[in-house]
């Protein structure tokens, strides 16, 4: 599979999947050279359903608020609340809507399924074994997000290009089969200083973390700051090895996310 589109073999794509690689295809051509206020205006304009922005207060989600609420665009703001953020993210998160007069949909996990994994794996089981850490991200993330962007069109994201190796193809609009809509990230081309700048310039409220060396902030207990020199999001997983440092949100196999194992796990006593 060259491009998370269903397969590589033409005669097993559905016309679903062809309309959406259609679609992407023509947003990326029509709105890729074009400004983030341009492209953001140009998609949702395009947009065919509702158009949902899925942010967790990092610095490119920061700044992408901030273009959508001053172009006062119809866009849908979520959040997903893992119940592992840092002390300082709920603070932004309070601060964000109160600076632009918005309201953040919060998606939980399912807490019978989290129950179970805490039982099984303990509370920190994810640095035990990856399993134990992907099933943590497919319950606290993965799941969430499928109800979050459950009936969307345009999925809005923060990613930039730079941010690591797995994000390097990723372009300004995709099609994601799986979900059946077209991922749209208007930063795509945006290097971490452009943003920082912008952020700086506009007045955008910032986590204070980033300022500590948490350049990628995610769960308090699986995020570091990092050091001079390292990538991105070395500090995200840091114990596992750089390929596989991906919550599941933006990667799959088979272009679908993976899903917990849960229920097949021998329960600890
Ligand atoms: S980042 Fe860590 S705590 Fe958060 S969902 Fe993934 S494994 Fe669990």
């Amino acid at each position: 599979m060259a491009n998370g589109f269903g397969s590589d073999d033409p005669s097993t794509t559905t016309p679903a999947e062809a309309l959406l690689a259609h679609r992407a295809a023509a947003l990326d051509t029509a709105f890729g050279k074009a400004d983030v206020a341009g492209r953001l205006a140009g998609i949702v304009a395009e947009a065919d359903g509702r158009v949902v922005f899925t942010t967790s207060f990092g610095l490119e989600d920061q700044v992408l608020t901030h273009f959508i609420v001053t172009a006062k665009l119809p866009v849908t703001f979520a959040t997903l609340d893992t119940g592992r953020l840092f002390p300082e993210v709920y603070s932004l998160w309070q601060e964000t809507e109160e600076r632009y007069g918005i309201l953040i949909r919060p998606y939980y996990p399912r807490h019978d399924t989290l129950e179970l994994h805490v039982r099984q794996n303990g509370i920190n089981g994810f640095y035990v074994s990856r399993d134990a850490r992907k099933s943590c991200c497919d319950i606290r993330k993965v799941e969430p997000l499928g109800r979050a962007l459950a009936g969307a069109s345009i999925w809005l994201t923060g990613l930039r290009a730079d941010q690591s190796a797995t994000r390097g193809g990723v372009k300004l609009a995709e099609a994601d089969a799986a979900r059946g809509l077209v991922k749209a990230s208007p930063l795509i081309d945006w290097s971490r200083e452009q943003a920082l700048a912008f952020a700086q310039e506009n007045g955008v409220p910032i986590n204070p973390l980033h300022a500590q060396g948490f350049v990628s902030i995610g769960c308090q207990p699986c995020t570091r700051a990092i050091r001079p020199g390292e990538p991105e999001r070395a500090g995200r997983w840091w114990w596992e090895d750089d390929a596989a440092k991906e919550c599941g949100l933006h990667v799959g196999q088979n272009g679908k996310p993976a899903r917990a194992q849960a229920t097949t796990v021998e329960v600890r006593q």
